[in-house]
């Protein structure tokens, strides 16, 4: 049985800060050390319930925070490049995705909340309902017949991810107070409750209990920038359409294709960004 675990980094307890998720330093390392511990957590809980195989892809930042030699028996996706980003590497060969430390939506009060980019998207809707990146990424798991069975991160992450993910085991780690402070586990209890988790969520796909994504197709992903100039460079984007001034809305039957033309748009408007 095999296991794709897509790990981000605010989600983890313990973390309330940009410089815990941005190396280098010391506060940087911490983080690393409190993401690591919570993805091997979650490897051990889904190995304890049949995982034979698992690959790690490394979705934060620079998309190499992981020590390779210290993840148990996974293999490690990482690297500042990758087409498919957050699910990069997923295909119709795996049984189950985990997203490990994710966090809210820009517009949310999660802590360290945005969608894949602060400095250029305000907000994301998925067939007209707000979504942070779980729902985004939920597109690529759909598109290869994948359950997403398991979510850890703070309470905003579990509750943004329901709507698409209904039957998915959601682990709070933290509860968020505002986008920079949160109350969280003891980083052990953290990990006990993921591998826990991680170990019901396999059980579950195992018995049928997790249905794919929830997603109606043709899907449609509403795109609200920062400034008008970001939509308008994305407006030739295949299936796209101008839905506001900072807004694009991009519609595709293919969720794969449409998760691509997503994360392009991302690409380029990094070109535009202040400072
Ligand atoms: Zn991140």
């Amino acid at each position: 049985m095999r296991l794709f675990v897509s790990s981000d980094m605010e989600g983890s307890a313990g973390i309330v800060d940009w410089s815990q998720c941005r190396g280098p330093g010391p506060a940087y390392e911490e983080g690393c050390e409190l993401l690591r511990r919570e993805v091997v957590s979650a490897i051990g809980g889904a190995q304890a319930a049949g995982v034979t195989d698992v690959l790690v892809n490394d979705s934060h930042g620079v998309m190499a925070n992981l020590p390779p030699d210290r993840l148990g028996a996974a293999s490690y996706c990482s690297g500042r490049h990758k087409p498919f980003y957050m699910m990069e590497r997923l295909d119709s060969s795996f049984h189950a995705v985990f997203f490990v430390s994710y966090h809210g939506s820009m517009g949310s009060n999660g802590v360290l909340s945005h969608t894949y980019n602060p400095r250029a998207v305000s907000e994301v809707r998925l067939n007209g309902t707000v979504t942070g990146e779980s729902g985004i990424n939920g597109l690529v798991a759909l598109g290869h017949n994948v359950p997403v069975a398991l979510i850890t991160g703070d309470q905003v992450t579990i509750e943004e991810a329901r709507p698409f993910f209904p039957d998915l085991v959601g682990v709070t780690v933290k509860q968020a107070v505002t986008r920079f402070s949160a109350e969280s586990l003891p980083p052990g209890e953290a990990r006990s409750a993921i591998h826990e988790g991680a170990r019901k969520a396999i059980e579950r796909v195992r018995a049928g209990e997790i249905g794919l994504p929830r997603i109606e197709l043709p899907a449609t992903l509403e795109v609200s920038f920062l400034t008008a100039d970001m939509a308008e460079l994305c407006e030739p984007l295949r299936g796209a359409e101008r839905a506001g001034s900072r807004t694009i809305a991009l519609t595709d039957n293919d969720p794969v294709r449409l998760f691509r033309t997503f994360t392009t748009a991302i690409a380029l408007t990094r070109s535009l960004v202040d400072l």
